[in-house]
């Protein structure tokens, strides 16, 4: 057994004062000889061959074990005065060593246990790579040769300007990536297999991806994990949805076609980008806070005259539209991967009355102002429009009531037409 690690020393002197080395990448393992156990450490600098070797028979002070579920061990030595502090390390393998530490403590023999490293040689692979960034052809050689390939535990892959056309299906087989960033490449598609992994943070700006690439996203393993998404500078005209990614806090997706936001967004987001879309009115729900909204750069050109006023259209109220609606105002849990997919796409489209019920049908339909200032936490909060934080919303109600109350207070001041301008106002490009 090798463990692969960070590793640092400390040398503890009469004062009990601490030398400490900063932790490097390293590999341990025990190592018998003539019935007696040693702790070997290597790390990239260590300069011998045999890398250093600690004898274990009587020579712990005591092991500090609170963290090894973390990854984490610190072994204080007698003789030599050091300690040893072993980070990053995967925990199931420190729980071995150390029960294997004592046993060659007490000065009993490993040999059949199955811990010992046969030699004391250098090994061909200290330290975990966690991390890979390429930017050049030669990168992707030299750091992913075919004989070394990716290693088994990197946690980020980034890849920038290679022009791509595939994720390396490579990248698929990891379990411990957490960041997949494909920024300036020329994606068109996504390996459905992308969306099978656990990833916190997926960046895939600048390609070309449009809405169709994303069709498996919402009832994946990736919608429980991903807190960031940046789809900035793509092909998209609409988005997925995202009321099923229940960690998602940033969504970056500025420089695309889209027109128009998901009324539902999930309650974790707080840093939306949609700059230079062709968005003409939001549908936010009232509630909703954001910590940073940046709209700028979109048409925003609804009006009043626009609306079609669907309020005076009669439709029946379904069981289910009635049921998704109490699913709301009650927040009871929902598995979207459990429940019908009908059910599914109507709660994702229930709209949230300003007073903050949920609706089960829409009427009582208005445009209202969105002061952007009023919903982000930011104090320099970015103007949608030139000069004006005020931006066109659809607003629905729940009762007379609300639509008397709101449709006065939040009602959407348009500015008066410019002499000469063309009078509907709705060119987009
Ligand atoms: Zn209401």
């Amino acid at each position: 057994m090798r463990i692969l690690c960070h590793a640092a020393q400390s040398l503890r002197n009469e004062r009990g004062n601490h030398a400490t080395k900063k932790p490097a990448k390293a590999s341990v393992n025990l190592f018998e000889k003539d019935g007696a156990g040693y702790l070997v450490v290597h790390t990239e600098k260590s300069k011998s061959g045999k890398g250093e070797k600690f004898a274990l028979k009587a020579n712990l002070n005591r092991c500090l074990a609170k963290f090894v579920h973390e990854g984490k061990l610190t072994i204080e030595f007698k003789e030599p005065s050091v300690n040893i502090m072993i980070s990053k390390a995967d925990p199931g393998q420190l729980k071995k060593l150390l029960s294997a530490m004592k046993t060659s403590f007490e000065g009993k023999s490993l040999v059949g246990v199955g811990v010992l490293a046969s030699a004391t040689n250098k090994p061909i692979k200290i330290g975990k790579t966690t991390k890979i960034n390429i930017l050049s052809r030669d990168d992707y050689k030299t750091k992913l040769s075919k004989k070394a390939g990716i290693p088994a535990e990197l946690e980020e892959f980034r890849c920038h300007g290679l022009g791509m056309k595939q994720i390396d299906l490579r990248l698929f087989k990891l379990r411990h990536l957490t960041v997949l960033d494909m920024t300036r490449n020329n994606l068109s598609t996504l390996n459905p297999k992308l969306f099978q992994l656990r990833l916190k943070a997926l960046i895939l700006s600048d390609n070309k991806l449009d809405e169709r690439a994303f069709r498996p996203l919402k009832s994946s393993p990736i919608a429980d994990s991903l807190q960031k998404l940046d789809l900035s500078s793509n092909q998209l005209t609409s988005l997925p949805s995202l009321c099923t990614l229940p960690k998602l806090s940033s969504l970056i997706i500025d420089k695309n076609q889209i027109r128009r936001l998901p009324a539902r967004l999930p309650n974790s987001l707080t840093i939306l980008s949609a700059k230079e879309n062709k968005i003409f009115f939001t549908e936010f729900a009232r509630f909703h806070r954001f910590q940073s909204l940046d709209l700028s750069d979109n048409p925003f050109s609804m009006l009043h005259k626009f609306k079609v006023d669907t309020s005076k259209i009669p439709v029946a109220k379904t069981l289910a539209q009635v049921a998704a609606a109490k699913i709301l105002k009650h927040k009871l849990p929902i598995n979207p991967q459990k429940v019908p997919t009908r059910l599914n796409s109507l709660l994702e489209s229930i709209r949230f009355c300003p007073c903050g019920e949920p609706l089960s049908d829409r009427k009582f339909m208005f445009l209202s102002g969105y002061d952007v200032r009023r919903y982000t936490s930011n104090t320099d909060a970015v103007a949608p429009m030139p000069n004006n934080f005020v931006i066109p919303q659809l607003e629905f109600c729940c009762s007379s009531g609300c639509f008397a109350k709101f449709s006065t207070t939040l009602q959407f001041e348009e500015d008066p037409p410019e002499p000469g301008s063309d009078e509907d106002g709705m060119q987009v490009d």
